[in-house]
């Protein structure tokens, strides 16, 4: 185009003086001819001009455009939080105001059931293709929750990811069920008290289990080789991180963790149940008992009845008749209290190696107040998902570890390779079964 100008002009320019008739002729052929080519570069121009302006303003509008799009999807994901995150449900003729409160009736968590043994041996009798131990092992089912709404911060729910992530991994390689519950089965006993009515369900719909273990969502698995001592637990029906002398002498509200605990599936586990949960009813109940567990419990804080302290005031107060069927597990972490952990993670790479359970390697790292999905948590909100994100990735490489690969640093998500891929990958298949790993002693370094 712009050399077309070029000769334009060239010849515009060369044009002489008109001398005869036939020159008029000619003149008045040039002139139109002149015409018509300024028109032409009118034309030629505006239509630079346009596509000079198109460049720009195009940019602006589609921008503008891509805005008022992402404008929609804010305003549109923010339609569906609040729909999800309001308890009223329009639809449903039994929702009238969003609760089922009756202050006048004793709470339980279902119909009284007292032959439970019985009905569960029978079962088993009769479907021997569910057996309640496969090879000697007793069959274990995992079950974690976490609320049934989007997390406060969306963070949050990353983190929920990552810990069912977590704990898919560990129950995969141990041959362990798991159960995801986001459902609050009685709305009575929302939040922390959601575990025992699904605790409960489990046990009678799955007779074929015969433990039920419990793990808070905030509790990563950091020791993927590790396995529960199971046979040690062959006469008790709970077991639960804890300390005798600071249960039974200080009566310390911090005894015991519900954070990571197992239930036996038998009449005695339906037992402790229902006389655990009557503190857990939302509200006035759980407000109520809340000062009652502060009043008797070391060092707890004033606030509403919680599960933990609720076990811990019930093992005290009626001793003889649970304590029987109860084991304190402290020679490992079956629930690890993170803060004294997290900072230890690479002293315990450069000293010991996966399997062991305990302060070398520890089981379970729980983020006991960090509450990562609510708002309120008690320590700061970057400390504690910090320490999450290095707990999942010094898990992480444990798994990694098995494929090949591991994070290039406990705080990051990235991964390197650690192996050469191999035309003969089955040399390596031992290493996808990760009890020979308690054994690897010298390789658990890298
Ligand atoms: N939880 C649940 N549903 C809820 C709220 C909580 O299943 O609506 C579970 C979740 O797994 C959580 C656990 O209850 O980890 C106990 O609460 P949290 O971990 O916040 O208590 P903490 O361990 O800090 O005392
Ligand atoms: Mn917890």
């Amino acid at each position: 185009m712009g050399r077309e100008n070029v000769s334009f002009h060239k010849r515009s320019s060369s044009v002489g003086l008109p001398t005869t008739n036939s020159n008029n002729k000619n003149r008045r052929g040039r002139q139109i001819q002149k015409t018509f080519n300024n028109v032409k570069i009118t034309i030629l121009c505006g239509f630079i001009t346009i596509l000079v302006l198109r460049g720009t303003i195009g940019i602006n509008l589609s921008s503008s455009d891509s805005d008022s799009v992402n404008q929609n999807v804010i305003e549109e994901t923010n339609r569906i939080l609040a729909e999800i995150r309001s308890d009223a449900d329009p639809s449903d003729p039994d929702d009238k105001d969003g609760t089922f409160f009756n202050p006048n009736a004793t709470f339980t968590l279902g119909p009284k059931i007292t032959n439970w043994d019985s009905q569960r041996k029978s079962w088993l009798n009769q479907n021997p293709e569910y057996p309640n131990f496969i090879g000697g092992k007793a069959r274990i089912l995992l079950l974690t929750g976490s609320p049934p709404k989007p997390c406060d911060n969306p963070i949050g729910d990353h983190y929920l990811l990552k810990s069912i992530k977590n704990k898919i991994d560990y129950c995969r390689l141990h041959g362990i069920e798991i159960v995801y519950n986001l459902a609050h089965l009685d709305i009575e006993l929302a939040g922390y008290w959601a575990k025992l009515p699904m605790i409960r369900r489990l046990m009678l719909s799955h007779p074929e289990v015969e433990w039920i273990w419990w793990m808070d969502s905030d509790a990563f698995f950091t020791d993927m080789v590790f396995e529960l001592p199971l046979s040690k637990y062959d006469d008790y029906n709970m077991v639960i991180h804890g300390y005798p002398d600071l249960l039974f002498d200080q009566k310390s509200w911090i005894a015991i963790n519900t954070g990571s605990f197992l239930f036996r599936n038998c009449q005695w586990s339906l037992d402790l149940l229902d006389e655990w949960a009557p503190m857990g009813p939302k509200g006035p109940v759980r407000e109520e008992a809340g000062k009652v567990l502060t009043a008797n419990l070391k060092g707890r804080p004033a606030f509403e009845a919680d599960d933990q302290s609720a076990l811990i005031y019930l093992l005290l107060s009626k001793k003889e008749k649970w304590m029987g069927k109860v084991f304190l597990e402290n020679s490992y972490y079956l629930h690890g209290y993170w803060a004294g952990l997290v900072d230890r993670y690479e002293e315990m790479i450069e000293k010991y190696h996966p399997g062991l359970g305990d302060e070398r390697w520890p089981f379970v790292t729980h983020f006991v107040g960090c509450k990562p999905c609510g708002s309120y948590g008690d320590y700061p909100v970057e400390r504690c998902l910090s320490s999450m994100e290095r707990a999942f990735n010094f898990a992480d490489n444990q798994v990694l570890k098995l494929y090949g690969f591991r994070h290039r640093g406990l705080l990051s998500p990235k991964i390197k390779r650690i192996r050469n891929e191999t035309v003969t990958p089955l040399e390596f298949v031992d290493q996808f079964d990760i009890r020979r790993h308690s054994t690897e002693r010298s390789e658990s370094k890298s």
